[in-house]
């Protein structure tokens, strides 16, 4: 019998294996991974310097003991070419792997900015261990770093560069951090405790240029003076890896389109994590991700189950002012209810009749934000 293929080792397809393998122990798993197949939690990336943490520190499990756990074979270092979907095959190289489900957790591709200058080259982003391991290294005995992006993950990453000492330059097209997600007043409390750390931060502003003057980096930037840096960080977005998909002929989007039950274009295809797009929404994120692999696992091992996202926030791994957002879903109209107190901000978005559509929830306020997601309308209902 054909096993059930899983390409991917990074949250979405190890979830999935395991909880697929609670309901199911016998059916044979195959997981093929481009990486070395150990297991890691990616959102530790961006927090692991100031906690003083190598990627073999993050590995919580190498690929002999996931296979073990799994009870799966498991390909690391192997990069699926092609899938033949009227064969159920897919080809690595020349060679050819039958399947009896396919599961596509291929995760996502950072953006690369599209800028002049002979500097360009050495523009770094952190998306895997392989990355982080880089950064750490080309970060060594560096003082000054400037990161493209003040979104989730710049933000981030600027806490945490700030906290170990390193002299940072945020840039973003917005006036303040995470623009496009929180209302004025939550993103100038998170801009305010950033400055604090001595975050240098450029809004309303974008690199046009980086050039390169011996060991060090010149980013000319279009509204303001040019900035130096040792190290240049890019964190501008992220875009689902489609092509594999894409050349095999199933429906994308702005990621590959699944519907309520994971399922792609192509029979007995599936698709899961930063690279799927279910029912119109593309998630990058943990708790979309696990509820669409307890989903999928059910239907696998015979139940079929539609994946159900309540509401879900996004806690950001900012010390320095932590904050919970669920920003109001997109086309919404309303407006935004601010109550600020010393150590806190609780903003509410609020829809025409008067219904909770979002939430930013700073400083001591965050724990709140579980308890009020649940009061607000589920993204996919059952
Ligand atoms: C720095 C950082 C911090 C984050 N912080 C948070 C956070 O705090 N909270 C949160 O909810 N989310 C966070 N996220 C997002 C979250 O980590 C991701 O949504 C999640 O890890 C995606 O998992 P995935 O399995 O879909 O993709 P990935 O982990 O990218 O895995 C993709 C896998 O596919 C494999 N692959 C791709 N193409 C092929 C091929 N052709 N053949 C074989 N293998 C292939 C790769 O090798 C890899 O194993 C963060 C992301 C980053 C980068």
């Amino acid at each position: 019998m054909a096993p059930i293929v899983i390409i991917g080792s990074g949250m979405a397809g190890y979830s999935m294996a395991r909880l697929f393998r609670k309901l199911d122990s016998e059916t044979p798993l195959l997981i093929i991974t481009a990486d070395d197949g150990g297991a890691y939690s990616k959102p530790m990336l961006s927090n692991a310097l100031s906690r003083g943490k190598t990627a073999n520190a993050l590995v919580s499990a190498d690929v002999d003991e996931m296979a073990t756990q799994l009870n799966a074979e498991i390909r690391a270092h192997t990069r699926v070419s092609a899938i033949h979907t009227e064969a159920h095959e897919i080809l690595i190289g020349d060679e050819i792997v039958p399947y009896s489900k396919l599961v596509l957790t291929l995760g996502a591709d950072p953006f690369r900015p599209s800028l002049k200058g002979d500097g360009v080259d050495a523009l770094l982003s952190v998306n895997d261990l392989n990355d982080y391991d880089r950064f750490r290294h080309v970060l060594d005995g560096k003082k000054r770093i400037a990161v493209l992006g003040g979104g989730l993950i710049g933000c981030e990453f600027a806490n945490d560069l700030a906290s170990v000492g390193v002299e940072v330059n945020l840039i973003d097209r917005n006036p303040l951090p995470l623009g496009r997600l929180l209302p004025e007043a939550v993103g100038q409390k998170l801009l305010t405790a950033l400055e604090e750390l001595e975050v240098k931060w450029h809004g309303s502003d974008t690199v046009k240029m980086i050039g390169r003057e011996g060991e060090q980096y010149c980013l000319v930037l279009e509204n303001s003076a040019p900035i130096n840096a040792d190290v240049v960080l890019s964190a501008i977005g992220l875009s689902p890896r489609t092509t594999l998909a894409q050349d095999a002929g199933l429906q994308i989007n702005r990621g590959i389109v699944t519907d309520r039950y994971l399922q792609t274009s192509a029979t007995d295809v599936y698709a899961l994590g930063d690279c799927a797009e279910v029912e119109g929404l593309n998630l990058p994120f943990i708790m979309p991700l696990m509820r669409g692999a307890k989903a999928l696992a059910a239907t696998l091992a015979g139940t079929l189950t539609p994946v159900v996202y309540p509401a879900m926030p996004v806690v950001l791994k900012t010390p320095a002012y932590p904050i919970s957002v669920y920003p109001p879903p997109a086309g919404i109209e309303g407006k935004w209810h601010i109550e600020e107190e010393t150590q806190s901000i609780r903003a509410r978005f609020y829809d025409c009749d008067d219904l909770l559509q979002g939430f930013a929830l700073g400083g001591d306020a965050v724990a709140e934000g579980s308890t009020l997601a649940m009061t607000l309308p589920p993204l996919l209902p059952k």
